[in-house]
């Protein structure tokens, strides 16, 4: 069985966080490790309270899940700050992890903020030059550089060019927040671009989708496949859980990660 190890947020309402890590890794076939860097008090309309989880107890968890486990991919989501990143750097090195998906959560959709300035720079610094895939959305990659996004394809690709240099190998800029009836994610390997693309569905149950694609991306990886065939797989699998989403709560529900 391939593993999964998610170094994440907890979302009490299930979906987004290390809860859609878990679901997504489980219907992919993947089994999943977590380790809980926050607690989110929150639901599908907003979060509420959120609580980094201690530095000395994020540890414990790394060494515990490493000491123990082998691991065929990291995949990181919410980290809140810059003591957890520098943290998980550090152990990244000390366990001599390879395959590394970064998920860079920044803010959440309805505004609160899940990773402070000074961790933003850190994540620039300190952990991107580990990630075999880094994962931003067109606002995620804006901030990371710096700059104001521009929502097309022209900037998506200079976005994820310039995002490379920083030294993930593979940079998908995901075009989800695009105008139009298609949602295009731009790829960057390096050397040349590629595009993931799927209809736009009109709906507001997308909580936790970017969560969603990078956890599929990291099983997809671990079960074996090249990085473009990940990718897709992940692409398809996210797609298709937003076509299934049944409602849940009053607000952005959850996707339906069984479909
Ligand atoms: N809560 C946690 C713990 C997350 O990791 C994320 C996103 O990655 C969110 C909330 C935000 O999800 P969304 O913006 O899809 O509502």
């Amino acid at each position: 069985m391939q593993k999964v190890l998610t170094i994440a947020g907890s979302d009490s309402g299930g979906g987004a966080g290390i809860q859609a890590d878990i679901k997504t890794c489980q219907a992919l076939g993947v089994y999943s490790a977590s380790v809980i860097t926050a607690l989110t008090a929150q639901n599908t309309r907003e979060i509420t309270a959120v609580a980094p989880v201690e530095r000395a107890m994020i540890r414990a968890q790394l060494d515990a899940v490493f000491n123990d486990i082998h691991i065929d991919v990291v995949k990181t989501g919410m980290l809140a700050n810059k003591g957890t990143i520098q943290l998980v750097v550090n152990r990244l090195r000390a366990y001599e992890v390879e395959n590394l998906v970064v998920d860079p959560v920044i803010t959440s959709t309805s505004g609160t903020v899940l990773l402070t300035e000074e961790g933003l720079d850190c994540l620039r610094t300190e952990l991107l030059p580990l990630a075999s895939v880094l994962t931003p959305n067109i606002d995620e990659a804006a901030l990371l550089l710096g700059e104001s996004p521009t929502f097309d394809i022209k900037w998506m690709k200079q976005a994820a060019k310039r995002l490379q240099r920083f030294g993930p190998q593979i940079v998908v800029v995901k075009g989800g927040h695009l105008e139009g009836s298609e949602a295009v994610d731009v790829v960057y390997d390096g050397t040349t671009f590629t595009m993931l693309q799927s209809s736009r569905i009109h709906t507001s149950s997308t909580h936790g989708t970017g969560c969603t694609f990078a956890a599929a991306v990291a099983a997809s990886l671990a079960k074996g496949m090249v990085y473009k065939e990940a990718l897709q797989t992940a692409k398809t699998f996210t797609h298709t859980a937003i076509a299934h989403a049944f409602p849940i709560g009053t607000g952005k529900g959850p996707l339906n990660h069984y479909a």
